[in-house]
């Protein structure tokens, strides 16, 4: 066991994955006066960038293959996030070395954090809800940190971390599973809904993961819960006292709430605070109202008064590749939501648009379930084109919903929905899939959607003149 004063110093460490965030647990590990060896399956171009700024600090690595030297020799293993319990390389360490500590990379940045720690998690808005609220924070003049999934590992950034700082970290599941000690001030779940089924045994360890979040949290800190999902509502009977809710559908005695069109917060004595219109801020979409009142709590809670909060909230607009709005050709409108990676995602995104869409969907299949989205499907959406490794999956599963075409590359696919959304429907990329069968992450994927927006876009100029 790893005590929670536990000094790196003199230690070897086993460090699984040279992608950024095995790359900055190195450097962390090099600093800390630690020993650390770098080992990663794969020979993609990033890993082998990164292998040359380990071998500029003379911290040996393998790539291409795991041999023992990972964790024969060891006193510990940091794990990159990516990486997920049931992988091969995992599994042969546990074989060999039971007796390792695994530790996820978070949880070796932790011991070295001197900040006061927010920690989002859920299956879908960790992004969305990390970036708002640590725009909320800095707006306010609060020394902030923003970093985890959303792409800037912990270990990064966490020495300059001091105790008047408020660190926000986006948390992965797979993060959660190798926590010994880490414990955030202010812990948020904003849902849990299906996801990696093709990572996890089952969905029962996915959820258990997820809540591992609040599990070393004490009497000082706090735990904001989303009221209006029911897996969390059936599953956290929590024993942490400090527990918040924020829900869209009730009005609530302490929290954030809507009623009647109106976003409320009520965290401490007297009246709840009216915040804004459910239609005045920046990010669009029901889910997104979720996102908003789970941020606007610890927002509250660290200390920022409404005003200031909301008038971040009203500029905040979103992130990339999450119901970003690309441009238009003539009326044709195209919404890149690369992000939506799930089938929950997809949802959501769905319920956003009044107007009728043509509908991106596919990529590599999750084991999401297709089905529930068919009566939305026959609501709003006027065709669907498929893309990707899951197509005949999903055209099994929808044809009657919709009519449905097949596509073999995203130019491809733009074109047909640009066809079929004339002159004036929505053309909308949300995939509900994973983007590795066609693309190294979905950032690409997305960017691949724009690129052929932008390519028709100018094509389409051309026919004009
Ligand atoms: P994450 O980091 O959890 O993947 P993002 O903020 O990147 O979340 O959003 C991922 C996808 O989920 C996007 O398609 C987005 O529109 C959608 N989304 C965002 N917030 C929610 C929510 N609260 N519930 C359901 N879907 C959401």
């Amino acid at each position: 066991m790893i005590a929670k004063d536990y000094s790196f110093t003199g230690k070897k460490v086993g460090i699984l994955g040279l992608a950024r965030s095995g790359l900055s647990a190195a450097r962390l590990m090099l600093k800390a006066g630690a020993y650390p060896f770098v080992s990663d399956y794969s020979k993609s171009e990033e890993v082998i960038q990164n292998g040359y700024i380990l071998n500029e600090l003379s911290i040996p690595f393998e790539v291409g293959g795991h041999t023992p030297r990972l964790y024969q020799d060891q006193e510990l293993i940091i794990i990159s996030p990516g990486i997920p319990q049931k992988s091969p390389i995992v599994e042969e360490i546990k074989k060999h070395r039971p007796d390792l500590p695994l530790l996820s990379e978070l949880e070796a940045a932790f011991y070295f954090n001197r900040g006061r720690i927010i920690a989002i998690t859920g299956s879908n808005g960790k992004s969305t809800t990390v970036a708002l609220t640590g725009k909320i924070l800095a707006d306010a003049g609060i020394k902030t940190f923003v970093g985890g999934n959303i792409g800037i590992p912990f270990s990064s950034f966490v020495q300059n971390t001091t105790p008047d700082c408020i660190v926000v970290l986006e948390i992965s599941s797979f993060q959660l599973d190798n926590i010994i000690n880490f414990y955030p001030w202010i812990a948020m779940i904003l849902n849990l809904t299906p996801d990696h089924l093709n990572r996890y045994e089952d969905l029962e360890h996915y959820y258990s993961s997820k809540e591992r979040i609040f599990m070393n949290q004490g009497n000082e800190d706090y735990l904001i819960l989303n009221y209006d999902d029911p897996e969390i509502q059936a599953r956290i009977k929590t024993a942490i006292p400090r527990t918040i809710y924020f829900s869209r559908l009730r009005s609530l005695n302490r929290g954030a709430f809507i009623d009647n069109d109106k976003i409320y917060i009520q965290l401490g004595e007297g009246s709840p605070e009216a915040v804004m219109g459910i239609h005045e801020p920046g990010l669009k979409g029901p889910h997104n109202l979720w996102n908003i009142l789970a941020a606007l709590t610890a927002a509250t809670l660290v200390g920022v008064k409404v005003e200031s909060a909301a008038r971040t909230i009203q500029d905040f607009k979103g992130i990339e590749h999450r119901l970003e709005n690309v441009g238009s050709i003539g009326q044709v409108k195209f919404i890149n939501d690369s992000k939506a990676t799930n089938v929950d995602s997809v949802y959501y995104a769905l319920q956003s648009y009044k107007e009728k869409l043509v509908l991106i969907l596919g990529g590599q299949d999750k084991g999401g379930d297709f089905s529930r989205l068919k009566p939305l499907i026959e609501k709003r959406v006027n065709s669907i084109i498929l893309l990707g490794e899951a197509s005949e999956k999903i055209a099994q599963i929808l044809h009657r919903a919709a009519p449905i075409r097949f596509s073999r590359s995203m130019k491809e696919a733009v074109e047909m929905a640009y066809e079929l959304a004339y002159p004036d429907r929505i053309v909308l990329l949300s995939p509900g899939c994973a983007s590795f069968d066609m693309y190294r992450n979905f950032e690409e994927r997305g960017k691949d959607f724009k690129n052929s927006v932008e390519r028709l876009a100018n094509k389409k100029v051309v026919e004009h003149v």
